[in-house]
């Protein structure tokens, strides 16, 4: 027996068809599930899943793209620390493209601003090194996959003692907006997938709080088109059999309890912050992460506290990336979308990272359509 190949063998279209006829024949009631993750959401309008699963199945896209959540005024925070010459801001990709109340970093770039694209956050270190006159401020982003990486960086700063680098923690938690959409009762959620490199991470348990109060299956899934289908069959067993409980079907890296000694490293630096706004949902107590007061020194927000600006902003009045990230609309429902909205000029965050629905949707809309025909 040849050795499974986890690329090819988990896209194989022969398995993908086999399983939704699977589906097909056991779904017996509609079931409504938030594919909690944009790197979800990107498969399945890649692969076309909607189309071929029975009408019964049916896909919310949630809130989880970190460039997506991330509200006008943190961009306005980075793009005020790169308008000092003394500070380099660094960043993760697709953040850079995402419209702040007046501008973007991308922008600021081009007009000369001290901003860089890192690919790691060790990456920043390096920055430091090669400019020991400035101040390197990492923007740090993410859910509970890559916080790990900042908290390596910051104990690496710390035990080397490097002086010129500040963070700028914008670090998410995936289960407080799953709680918000759904005390909000504005979207019929009836179960979830989620990622499964968050809980490569934080473990599986974290889900098992939405299961006991909400009373709604979580699978915590991988991101092949087999991982997702096998998922929605375990999410159709489970209403079935009348269970509710969060399964691991990414048991390839997925464990209840995470990776100890990465919850440990974040633990040591950084607490849940009392509020964060997500853009488009708002207010959710204690769903991001900051850092300790006994690391203020190295906390931007701390450090440059009287030139960061403080006010709310709301999104452009025609975007609807908040209605999508609860799951009470679809990209198409946009009266914008690839129009005065497209990849190239978003105007809203849900176009700029290509984890977000409406980046998915433009992409990869023709799949839609041809159903829809
Ligand atoms: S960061 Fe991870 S959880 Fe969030 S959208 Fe991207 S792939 Fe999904
Ligand atoms: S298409 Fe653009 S404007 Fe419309 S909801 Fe999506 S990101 Fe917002």
């Amino acid at each position: 027996m040849s050795p499974i190949d986890y690329i090819k063998d988990f896209r194989d279209s022969k398995r993908i068809k086999a399983l939704a006829k699977l589906i097909q024949n056991e779904v017996d009631r509609p079931i409504n599930i938030m594919e909690v993750c944009g790197g979800h959401t990107h498969t399945i309008m890649k692969y076309g899943l909607k189309q071929l699963l029975p009408d019964e199945i049916d896909f919310i896209h949630g809130p989880g793209c970190p460039v997506c959540i991330m509200p006008k005024e943190r961009i306005d925070h980075a793009i005020t620390l790169a308008q000092d010459e003394n500070n380099i801001l660094a960043t993760l990709g697709d953040m850079i493209r995402v419209p702040g109340s007046k501008s973007s970093l991308q922008k600021e770039r081009a007009k000369g601003k001290n901003i860089k694209v890192v690919y790691a956050p060790f990456d920043a270190l390096k920055l430091a090194k090669d400019n020991p006159t400035k101040n390197i401020i990492y923007f740090a982003i993410g859910f509970e996959t890559t916080t790990p990486m900042t908290a390596a960086l910051i104990d690496k700063v710390l035990k080397e003692n490097i002086k010129n680098i500040y963070f700028h923690i914008n670090h998410v938690l995936v289960p407080p907006p799953i709680k918000a959409i759904m005390d909000s009762k504005e979207a019929i959620i009836d179960a979830f997938i989620g990622p499964s490199h968050v809980s490569v991470i934080a473990g599986a348990k974290i889900y098992q709080e939405i299961v006991d109060l909400y009373k709604t299956p979580v699978v915590v899934a991988g991101f092949e088109p087999l991982d997702i289908l096998e998922s929605i069959l375990w999410i159709i067993r489970q209403f079935k059999e009348n269970r509710r409980e969060v399964e691991i079907q990414y048991s390839r890296a997925v464990t209840w309890e995470g990776n100890i000694k990465a919850q440990q490293l974040i633990n040591k630096y950084m607490q849940p912050r009392e509020n964060f706004r997500w853009r488009g949902i708002g207010d959710i107590p204690y769903s991001a992460l900051k850092l300790k007061d006994d690391y203020a020194e190295i906390d931007a927000e701390k450090v440059f506290l009287d030139i960061l600006p403080n006010e709310a902003i709301d999104d452009h009045k025609l975007c609807i990336c908040g209605d999508i990230l609860k799951g009470t609309a679809k990209p198409y429902d946009c009266k914008v979308f690839g129009t005065a909205c497209t990849p190239q000029n978003p105007l809203g965050s849900c176009m700029v990272s290509s984890e977000g629905a409406c980046a998915a949707y433009y992409k990869y809309g023709k799949v839609k359509l041809v159903k829809e025909v």
